[in-house]
């Protein structure tokens, strides 16, 4: 029999009624004949209010009582949906996730899963009940509750998919959000967008890493790492999602899968540093632990002088400066020059690996929408194109054109080496 493991967002148990839809939804699938644990988020938008509570308290609490606090939240909906389930004749156990098995280590507000014993699991399944269990917590080796960082129920639910073994006899992680699945672009910028029915697992987190916040990354990850299916779909809706899955298992040899926009970024460039080994560590390694993730760097070199570029969320650039300010005053050289109003375009797919020509035809896109390029990246799956702020949402679509990523007339490795894909 196929286990599958229903992930409920915060929105989608965000009242009593749409707990008790979910429920149906456990039901529908119990009926079709699978065994089926429940992971659940906190209501709405309970973790913050609970951070925000915390913050008239003290402007420090401690991170052992924060997540002493946070972990109430999901205690609320496991509770609610198992007294949902027996309402409708099911039975269900509702679990903290130290009762689940989740053991992290001791890393408070970031805990890392460290091990799931999944044996209470199993005897609940085993004797046909519904494990109801909360996301985003686990037990540290001291037994205090830990918290697995902001989004980390979907890492609690695959996790359990994959110690549950779920993919062995057929069964899926299902991820129930407020989004039906995948787009090959944001509908709310390319309204031609179309859901995808299959990514996979290397796509989705490039497309998050540019801005497709569907499913927390790490939960993705996981999901790579164990083999994990991953069904991302509707909590109010019967149609189906997204499917992420290992590439081979992708039939489909289409080249470009989404493109995603990054609004809001800076540039900051160092100018006049001195050339040498050691002047990238200097200056990216407080860069890093003051938090902030950097993209895109770009080093030129000029006579005795180096200069190095990189691009940064625009909230950043101030503690980015201030960071840089303090690295050039202890150098003694050097200036720091930023540029604000950018974005960037990126374009998804494990098909270029293989296909020549994909950066050409988004630079030909661009060109024709009449967007300059300040400068590029690629990986072996992305090629992304920094722009003008105002020319991001005209370059996403025309890029999405080029790639014939709307309904139905996606570009074909076929297509696309043979010359007669659309542009
Ligand atoms: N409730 C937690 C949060 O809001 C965990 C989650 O929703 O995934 O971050
Ligand atoms: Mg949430």
């Amino acid at each position: 029999m196929p286990t599958i493991v229903q992930k409920f967002g915060g929105t989608s148990v965000s009242t009593p009624e749409r707990i008790m839809r979910c429920a149906h939804r456990v039901l529908e699938a119990r009926r079709a004949g699978n065994r089926v644990a429940v992971v659940v988020s906190a209501m709405g938008h309970t973790t913050d209010e609970l951070i925000d509570l915390a913050a008239k308290v003290t402007p420090n609490p401690s991170p052992r009582e924060m997540d002493m606090l946070m972990a109430t939240g999901e205690q609320v909906s496991v509770a609610l949906m198992s007294m949902a389930l027996h309402s409708l004749g099911c039975d269900a156990v509702s679990l903290t996730g130290g009762q689940a098995g989740i053991d992290t280590d001791a890393a408070y507000r970031k805990a890392r899963i460290a091990r799931i014993d999944h044996e209470r699991l199993e005897r609940i399944l085993g004797a046909s009940g519904v494990p109801v269990v909360c996301g985003f917590q686990g037990v540290a080796p001291n037994g205090d509750i830990t918290t697995l960082g902001r989004g980390g129920s979907d890492t609690t639910a695959v996790a359990l998919a994959a110690a549950l073994d779920v993919a062995a006899d057929g069964g899926t992680c299902e991820i129930y959000t407020d989004v039906d699945g995948v787009y090959t672009a944001d509908p709310r910028l390319v309204p031609s967008a179309a859901k995808l029915r299959h990514i996979s697992y290397e796509e989705m987190l490039e497309l998050a890493s540019v801005g497709a916040a569907v499913m927390h990354p790490r939960a993705v990850l996981f999901g790579e790492k164990f083999g994990v299916p991953i069904h991302v779909r509707h909590s109010q809706k019967p149609d189906l999602g997204t499917l992420i899955v290992p590439e081979e298992q992708i039939m489909e040899d289409i080249v470009v899968v989404g493109c995603a926009l990054k609004p809001d970024l800076g540039r900051v460039s160092l100018k006049g540093l001195p050339r040498g080994a050691g002047i990238q560590a200097q200056i990216f390694e407080p860069i890093a632990a003051a938090n902030i993730s950097v993209d895109d760097i770009v080093q030129t070199e000029f006579g005795d002088a180096t200069t190095i570029a990189f691009t940064v969320e625009h909230g950043d650039i101030a503690d980015v400066k201030s960071v840089c300010q303090e690295l050039l005053g202890r150098l003694g050289r050097g200036e720091i020059d930023v540029e604000v109003g950018l974005a960037k375009i990126s374009a998804v797919g494990t098909g270029m690996k293989s296909h020549a020509g994909v950066a050409s035809r988004m630079f030909r896109a661009l060109a024709e929408a009449g967007v300059p390029i300040h400068n590029i990246t690629t990986s072996e799956i992305k090629i992304s194109a920094i722009v003008d702020r105002q020319h991001g949402e005209r370059g996403l679509q025309a890029v999405h054109d080029a790639f014939g990523l709307a309904a139905g007339e996606a570009v074909t490795a076929a297509m696309q080496s043979s010359g007669r894909g659309r542009r």
